[in-house]
């Protein structure tokens, strides 16, 4: 299959690279228990994201992991967690596993925040968590930023600037991380070639993360994923060359979908593209006979009927997706 489903990066690392990797492993004492305070990691993760002076950072295993720990942290009976619709699924999964009540404020029809909903939601609901995906998923927008300052400012808990996909965004929160003392930044290393290692990160100020340090299990990153990540962060260039290289992929990738008749395309400040096409589901089905799996959001959310998504792949593999797509439209024509 060509695998276009989950986000990730599609190139691996160049040979040099993976043979210092090997080394690293061959050495690493996997029969001692983790550095639970993964200093090394957290410096380097300090480093290339730029992050504000005092700011803290968090490691979970993945950032799925984050999600559920900061859910953790301020369940209880009654309490809500609030994000947008459609977004990233998890949101919602993990406010109802741990018992909180899920509110999600729709967005507008070009999938843009709708301010007021937002203000209205959180002045009524007064929710103890927001989550705002930017760029969000699977829309691969950037909500306006302007918006987004006035809910951190008007939310009377958290909020978390979910920034999973900011190696192809042009913008991001984590300049403003000193401006308010409700505001975390969640990162993942997923999209950036280490999907594999589980590895993503909360940053914000101390006081808050002291506090969700206490949920966190204490052995969350592995020997291995500490080590790898450490060490590729020290390689960040060589990560970021290849965020620009799928970044400029995207660019040809959007214009081949939206030279097929039918096909709308939405922009994206992703590594991934939201498109809609009549009989979706059955193209879904055809792209998969061709070996090629993309996501179907058709039959998920009303306003992603019709949908589909698919991860930015290396030229040889969107030009197969490509092909694909428009033998599967001519067949079904
Ligand atoms: N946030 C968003 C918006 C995502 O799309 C994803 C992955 N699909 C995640 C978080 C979770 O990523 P991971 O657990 O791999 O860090």
């Amino acid at each position: 299959m060509v695998k276009l489903d989950a986000m990730e990066n599609p190139y691996l690392l160049p040979q040099d690279l993976r043979d210092e990797i090997a080394r690293l492993v061959a050495d690493a004492a996997i029969n001692r228990y983790p550095d639970a305070g993964a200093q090394q990691l957290k410096e380097d993760i300090r480093r290339v994201s730029k992050l504000p002076p005092g700011m803290d950072v968090l490691l979970g295993n993945g950032s799925d992991e984050i999600i559920q720990l900061l859910a953790l942290a301020v369940a209880k009976p009654g309490a809500v967690l609030l994000s947008v619709e459609p977004s990233f699924v998890m949101y919602r999964m993990i406010a109802s596993f741990v018992g909180m009540r899920y509110v999600g404020v729709p967005l507008d029809e070009d999938f843009s925040l709708d301010p007021k909903a937002m203000l209205d939601a959180i002045r009524r609901e007064q929710p103890a968590l927001v989550f705002l995906a930017y760029p969000n998923n699977p829309t691969g927008n950037l909500f306006d930023a302007a918006a987004i300052k006035r809910i951190i400012a008007a939310a009377p808990g958290l909020v978390v600037v979910d920034e999973a996909y900011y190696a192809f965004a042009r913008d991001s929160f984590i300049p403003h991380l000193a401006k308010y003392d409700n505001l975390l930044v969640m990162r993942t290393f997923s999209k950036l070639g280490m999907a594999g290692l589980r590895l993503g990160f909360l940053a914000g100020p101390a006081a808050w993360l002291s506090q969700l340090e206490k949920l966190r299990l204490p052995y969350n990153v592995g020997v291995l994923p500490q080590l790898v990540a450490a060490r590729l962060l020290q390689h960040h260039d060589v990560l970021l060359a290849q965020a620009e290289r799928i970044k400029q992929e995207r660019a040809r990738l959007l214009a081949a979908l939206n030279a097929i008749v039918g096909i709308r395309t939405y922009s994206s400040e992703a590594n991934f593209i939201l498109f809609r096409v009549a009989k979706a589901t059955q193209i879904f089905e055809g792209l998969k006979q061709r070996g090629v799996l993309i996501k179907s959001l058709s039959g998920g959310h009303p306003a992603l009927a019709d949908c589909l998504r698919v991860t930015v792949g290396s030229p040889e593999e969107d030009a197969r997706f490509i092909a694909a797509l428009q033998d599967t439209i001519n067949q079904l024509a």
